[in-house]
């Protein structure tokens, strides 16, 4: 036996046990004669004593000993002496004093110490990503992932689901990014693509018949890295027949309870907020707003609608609006402003004007264009006191409050409006099916082109596309999206109607989604699903910024492995047998 407890595990209970340890030497601190070494593994540290009067070899084979070692000890364990236990460790209490001593194995010197806190650069922790593992809460974090994938297990199988898995070699499947491609040996010239997601799949496994289905399912998208993205991402991934939106989502409810509970000790209160996708926009300005504050948006084009600025004029001739926020306890600096300004104006927006309110009265460029009689209807629309400040957009509705949205978030950052410890789930339902896609000139899904119309609108179809919702619903948590999924189309003519919608050809929509439209045509039950982002979950439990900080081997920002150094060049005689020529 290597050994009979873990680093983490011995207490005042064991005073007097003989026990064995194995793990890696973490500190050393030598007092007088006496040698003390911390010995760690996943589960914690326990401090070791080589006293020379005990042996002089094992005394002196210890003191050869350096960080990362392996080693293996036996010992009787004893309470520290008087004033020296360590309260903020679980073994703090006791010491093992060593009786034999085998080294398993030499390290070199790590390139950096293993500590809980580091400012390691992420670059180096990535390469040397077994060694960043190794730190405490590194190692807290995945076991934090395990605990949430064996709850979602053990919840869906409780629930009469099945786990079932989907290929991984397959035909692309549409989210709305590149397909990942692997070149096929057997069939020359042809390419199989990563799934995007499974969603064809579970759809078809609906068809089959298996009625309630989940999978973690690894997810592969090549997307231009935009901030938190990792070219590969696991899913919760759900999929259900027979059932309505309610029955989806209060499915889902039941498993964020179980999580919240188990997790973070929080009682979930249900059901869950929900805000359709308009109500969110307008009022955040995001269809993922984050509701751990206030912050709202305000229309204000009746109050302002008069002002005697130009730009003002402009957008209300042009049927736009004015709208605007008030941020409490900040003085913001003509920089800021300056900053802000630029800010709004990168995401779209003409201009952002501002007002401080003083006790005096208004302070801002545009202060002598607002009357007394508009300043009393602001200060009540916003409840605003002396202190704070107003900011406004003036434009098309869209643009406004989408800018509205950012500063909002941008704000909150700042002034640290969120806390960490709170969290606010919450459905945004009521999505547009299509939206518009300026560059190209044709009609998007925003979800994705299998997500049910609303029956009441099929009516839109060629009149006014943008009119139609879809039966999706998306779940966010703090201003993340944490997870999206829709009722189905299951009748062949209602997708077909779809494709025709997103311009897509009839020999393409044959080409791509012929099997779709079979199976369609075979009986397809009513059902829907959603999936959940585990990463983000993860990530978002955990407190960290960075899903990277809950995957064990993550990618950077472009895409490398540091570790293996994947993606790398391969061998000619590879490409030749895929029949792949490489032009660099
Ligand atoms: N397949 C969708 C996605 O990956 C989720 C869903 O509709 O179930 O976002």
């Amino acid at each position: 036996m290597y050994r009979t407890h873990t680093c983490g595990e011995l207490t005042g209970k064991h005073i007097g046990e003989k026990v064995t340890l194995a793990g890696w030497i973490d500190a050393r601190r030598d007092h007088g004669n006496l040698i003390f070494l911390d010995v760690r593994d996943r589960w914690g540290k326990t401090q070791l004593v080589f006293n020379p009067d005990d042996s002089r070899d094992l005394h002196a084979a210890a003191e050869k000993l350096r960080s990362e070692y392996v080693v293996r000890v036996e010992g009787v364990v004893d309470k520290r002496p008087q004033g020296t236990a360590n309260p903020k460790l679980s073994t703090g209490e006791i010491e093992v004093r060593v009786s034999a001593l085998e080294l398993l194995n030499a390290s070199k010197t790590p390139p950096f110490e293993i500590l809980d806190e580091s400012d390691v650069s992420e670059e180096v922790r990535l390469k040397y990503r077994y060694l960043d593992l190794r730190r405490a809460p590194m190692l807290k974090r995945l076991g934090l992932r395990h605990q949430i994938t064996q709850i979602v297990r053990r919840y869906f199988d409780g629930h009469q689901f099945i786990e079932i898995e989907t290929p991984i070699l397959t035909k692309s499947t549409p989210e709305g990014a590149r397909d990942f491609l692997v070149p096929s040996r057997l069939s020359a010239g042809c390419f199989y693509a990563l799934p995007q997601s499974p969603q064809l799949f579970k759809q078809m496994l609906m068809v089959a018949g298996a009625d309630r289905y989940f999978q973690l399912a690894r997810c592969f998208r090549d997307e231009d890295f935009r901030a938190d993205r990792q070219l590969e991402h696991t899913q919760i991934d759900v999929e259900m027949s027979f059932v309505t939106e309610e029955d989806v989502m209060s499915e889902l409810e039941g498993l964020l309870i179980e999580i919240m509970h188990k997790v973070k000790g929080i009682k979930l209160q249900l059901p869950l907020k929900r805000l359709s996708y308009q109500d969110a926009m307008n009022t955040y300005g995001s269809d993922k707003p984050d509701l751990r504050f206030g912050v709202e948006l305000k229309d204000v084009t009746a109050i302002l609608k008069n002002t005697d600025l130009k730009i003002f004029q402009s957008v209300i001739q042009a049927k736009g609006v004015i709208k605007g926020l008030s941020i409490s306890g900040q003085e913001f600096s003509r920089s800021d402003l300056d900053h802000l300004v630029t800010l709004v104006k990168e995401n779209g927006a003409q201009g952002l004007a501002w007002l401080k309110v003083t006790a005096e009265g208004l302070e801002s460029p545009i202060a002598k264009l607002i009357t007394n009689e508009q300043r009393k209807e602001l200060v009540k629309t916003f409840g605003t006191k002396p202190g704070d400040t107003l900011f406004f957009v003036a434009d098309q509705w869209s643009t406004c409050v989408k800018a509205l949205g950012v500063l909002r978030n941008r704000l909150a950052e700042r002034l640290n409006l969120a806390r960490r410890d709170e969290f606010k789930f919450l459905w945004v339902v009521d999505f547009p099916l299509f939206e518009w896609n300026d560059e190209e000139k044709r009609f998007d899904s925003l979800h994705h082109p299998f997500t049910a119309p609303k029956p009441e609108d099929l009516k839109y179809f060629d009149s006014e596309p943008l009119a139609i919702h879809a039966r999706a619903y998306d779940l966010v948590l703090n201003g993340t999206e944490i997870g999206g999924g829709s009722i189905r189309i299951h009748q062949r003519d209602v997708q077909n109607q779809v494709f025709r919608a997103l311009g897509i050809s009839q020999a393409e929509v044959q080409e791509k989604f012929g099997f779709l439209l079979d199976a369609l045509a075979y009986g397809a039950p009513p059902h829907g699903g959603i999936a959940l982002g585990l990463d983000r979950l993860c990530a978002i439990l955990a407190g960290v910024d960075s899903i990277r900080e809950v995957i064990a081997f993550p990618k950077t920002q472009k895409g490398v492995c540091l570790m293996t150094e994947a993606p790398s060049k391969v061998y000619p005689k590879q490409l030749k047998e895929l029949s792949i020529q490489v032009k660099t």
